[in-house]
Parts: structure tokens; sequence; C-alpha cells
């Protein structure tokens, strides 16, 4: 068996080593489990790990392959973010509320992904109910940032951004609602993709603001989350809102041979929203550096005007607390999850179990839904920001007659120290302001490795595409990723062979 470096293996690489059989599957998922283990007590990335489990679907991969199957993730270990339905494996959000809870079925990207034959190593800790940036939230404890164990790995998906970065698994997955997959990903100095709204199935997907959810992938590279997007998405009927659009390859533009200029023709946008005052210098001096670099490759930069991006946090700080306090009703202690142990009745019941099962957070968002929801408010604030929803996704249309993408920081900020703002937290919604936009517009977005400030810290630029651009970004990602090796870098210490 020769087992590549783990802390900077990618999937394209590890399913290359399977396919040479260099190694099986049952040993890489083997020694992914020791890397969890040696790194659970520090960065405690995982609420739930799954050796036995890990080790069934490794042989199911190892027998299919001596079968003579094939496949990009056949047999590649992966994480699940902890509001993925995973049958007979417990799905907690990070909640007392779900603490126990084992869900019955599988979502729909994480049967897809097995039918893929990829491998579940466990669930990964995230902010409650995904509510937060910093991961804080977790009923099961802070996530370190394993690039300084002081820092937050940023959030919700911090458990998978933290786990990627470790090299815990060479991928995970993520949910994005107002930036969960792009913001971790910024903050740990990986990869990570939100696709267009309805390219990923929600079945299975724990609600938080159904009409911003989305699921994707958190990798290395942006290779690999091409090739996690390709088995995720796709038409699923038991999702509303799944689009039925064909299957897409979405490593179908990577595979053209490098030129010295693969991007002549892709200009790219730059909004002034994106690089104004409250932008810390490391990060404007990294996505600067980022442009010459992509300006060498053969784009070409325009102005474009984002005018009501600015309102895009309030907006956002409406709807979604209005769309969690409808969705979030549904835990009340009768069907499923926490019920308080004495209670008088039944009004008393519902009180105590959810006064118990969730934490500040979450009945923050709660209160606030409820009231802008209620009679009296919902024209002054619900329906006055739906407007604005659709004044801020006209914007972005408006931009894409100009340019192919738009470019600026994932967030204003590298990783914050742990506790930093968790106390202040309209302090931690404003620092959305970069990533929002692409929820409210239903728009695919990534976040990919640029440089770091002088602390250390990772630096992520954001690309964000049309409609279906997703193929595009992950190509333009792609080649500033071949030139480039800041995805290459791995934390010190994460060695733990
Ligand atoms: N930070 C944002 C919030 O707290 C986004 C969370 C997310 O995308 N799930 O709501």
């Amino acid at each position: 068996m020769i087992l590549p470096d783990l802390s900077r293996a990618t999937v394209a690489e590890l399913s290359a080593g399977l396919t040479a059989r260099q190694f099986s599957s049952l040993e890489l998922a083997e020694a992914y489990l020791a890397r969890i283990a040696a790194a659970q007590p520090t960065l405690n990335a995982f609420v739930t790990v799954d050796p036995d489990g890990a080790r069934a679907a490794a042989k199911a991969a190892d027998t299919a392959r001596a079968e003579g199957k094939s496949g990009a993730l056949l047999g590649i270990p992966l994480a699940q973010k902890d509001l993925f339905m995973t049958e007979g494996l417990r799905t907690t959000c990070s909640s007392k509320m779900l603490a126990n809870f084992v869900a019955p079925y599988d979502a729909h990207i994480v049967t897809a992904l097995k039918q893929a034959g990829s491998v579940l190593l466990g669930k990964t800790a995230m902010d409650e109910f995904a509510m937060g940036s910093s991961t804080e939230t977790s009923f099961f404890g802070v996530v370190r940032n394993p690039w300084q164990p002081d820092a937050v790995p940023g959030g919700s998906s911090g458990g998978s951004a933290a786990a990627v970065a470790a090299g815990l698994t060479p991928a995970a997955t993520g949910s994005d609602t107002g930036g969960s997959i792009r913001q971790p990903a910024s903050f740990c100095g990986i990869t990570g993709i939100k696709p267009t709204y309805g390219i990923c199935s929600r079945y299975g997907m724990v609600a938080f603001a159904s009409s911003l959810d989305q699921a994707g992938p958190m990798a290395r590279s942006a290779e690999d989350c091409a090739l996690l997007l390709t088995a995720m998405a796709g038409h699923d009927g038991r999702d509303a809102t799944s689009l039925p659009r064909p299957k897409e390859d979405y490593s179908r533009e990577l595979a053209t041979p490098p030129s010295a200029k693969p991007l002549e023709g892709v200009r790219i946008g730059l909004p002034d929203v994106f690089f104004g005052d409250g932008v810390d210098a490391p990060v404007v001096a990294a996505i600067e550096a980022a442009l010459v670099e992509l300006c060498a490759l053969g784009a070409t930069t325009v102005p474009v005007a984002l005018p009501n991006l600015g309102y895009s946090v309030p907006t956002y700080y409406v709807l979604a607390p209005a769309e969690a306090s409808s969705n979030l009703s549904r835990f009340d202690g009768v069907r499923y999850g926490h019920r308080a142990a004495q209670y008088n009745d039944l009004s008393d019941m519902y009180q105590k179990t959810r006064a118990e099962g969730f934490g500040d957070e979450v009945k923050r968002r709660i209160l606030v839904g409820t009231y802008v929801l209620s009679h009296g408010y919902y024209d002054a604030y619900y329906l006055k920001a739906q407007k604005v929803r659709r004044l801020i996704a006209d914007d972005f249309q408006a931009a894409f007659a100009q340019c192919d993408v738009i470019l600026g920081p994932t967030v204003p900020t590298v990783a914050p120290l742990l506790g930093a703002q968790s106390q202040d937290p309209i302090k931690m919604y404003l620092n959305d302001i970069f990533t929002i936009g692409a929820n409210l517009a239903g728009l695919p977005a990534m976040s990919v490795p640029c440089g770091f400030a002088p602390n250390g810290l990772p630096v992520g630029m954001q690309l964000q595409g049309p409609y279906f651009s997703e193929a595009r970004l992950l190509n333009i990602a792609h080649r500033f990723q071949q030139a480039t090796d800041w995805h290459k870098r791995t934390p010190k210490g994460m060695n733990h062979e």
C-alpha cells in the first residue's frame, strides 16, 4: 500500500490511486478514520463518526472495483454536514433539539453520493440549524480553525470546512443559505460552491430558509467540487423547487488542454461595493493579486454596479428568520426530537420543549421571524424585503449583461478569533454582506483560496455567475488553481500519521 499524504490529497488524486490499485478503499477509509480520531480532541469537526458504516461501504466499493466497476467517487471517503438526513445515523443539526434524532431515510444528495460509490465517514458540526457564521453555536461545542486553533472555522458549515482543511476527509458537503459554504471555505482555505437555487434537491436537508437553502460541495480544489457536484445535482420530484433540467457534467470544461491564455474572453465584473472601506487591507491585497493573475491568464475586467446590494443584509435578516420561524415550528416535542421531561399541559409542553431544545441564536431568529410575519408588521418588513430581494436580483441581471462573472472577496475579513463576535450578533450578520446577494438572487457562487493575511489565515475570493454557470465558474477557478498554489497549502501540524 502506498498512501499519498492525506493532509493534501485531492479526490481526483485518490481516485487515480484507487484505479491504479495503489491502495484499497478500505485502507483509505481506515487512514482517514485514524486522522479524524487524532484531530477530534482539538478541532471537534465531527458530531458523529461512523467507523463501521465507513468500513462496510469501503469494502463494498473495493468489491465493486474488483468486479470491474469504476467511477470518480467510487471508494472515496466523504463527510456530510449534519443537516442532511442519513438513514440509521443520527442527524442533529448541532442542536439539543435533535441530539438523538436518527433519520429514517437518506437525503437526496446523500443517496446520490452513495450511489456514486462514496464512503460516508461521518457527520460534521455546524452552527445550530445552520444559523450563524462561526460554528460557535453548535450544541456539541465549538469547532476550531486548523490554521489557527484560537480562530473560528467560519459557519455554518464550519465542521465540513475544518475537516477538509485538516485532511480529515478529502471533501464534504455543506449547505448555503446566506454564505455557509463560501464563508467557511474562505476562512479555512478550501474551495466551495453554492449552485444555482434548485440544482441540488433539498429533499432530506433540514430546512432553515427554504427559498434560500442550497446544498453544495466543499473540497481542496475546483476540480474536486466539480466531481462532487456532478453526482449531487439533478432533478428530484420529491422537492418541488428542484429544477427539471438534464443531468450535467460539471467537469466538462476542465478537460480542455491548458493553454497560455485559458481565460481569454472572460469578462470579470468588479462592483465597487466589494472594494469599499469595510474590507480589511490583507483581503484587498490578496484579491488584487488574484486579479493580476486572472488577467495574465487572459481575462479582462469591467466595472459593474450592484446599487442595491447594500440592502442585502437587512433584507436577508428579515426573510431568513421569517422562513425559519415557520420551518422550525415542526420541532414541537410531539413528532420527533427533544421533549421536556416535565410539563403541566400541552401548551406548557410546547413551551418547555422549545425553551430547552433551542439555543439563543435559534430563538432570536424565531422571535424576529414571527415578528416580521405578524399582522401589522408583515407589509412593513416581510413584503418590503421581498420587493428589495427582487431589486437585488435585477441588479445582478443587469451586471451580467456586461460581464461573465463577478469577482470580489468572499468575506471582508479573515477568520476572527473564537468569541470575538459571538456576543454581538449584528456585527456577525454584517460580515455576510458579500455572500447573501447570491442567495437572494438564487445565483451560483463559489469561494476559491487566493492568499493569506500576515497572521497566516487564508483569504478567499468569490466568483459569482449567471444562473446555471457552475461549469464555467468551476473552470475559471480551475485555471486559477493550475496557475497558483494557494489551494495546495496546508495548515501546519495536520500530519496525524
Ligand atoms: N451566516 C448566515 C446566517 O447566519 C448564513 C447561514 C447559512 O448560510 N446557513 O444566517
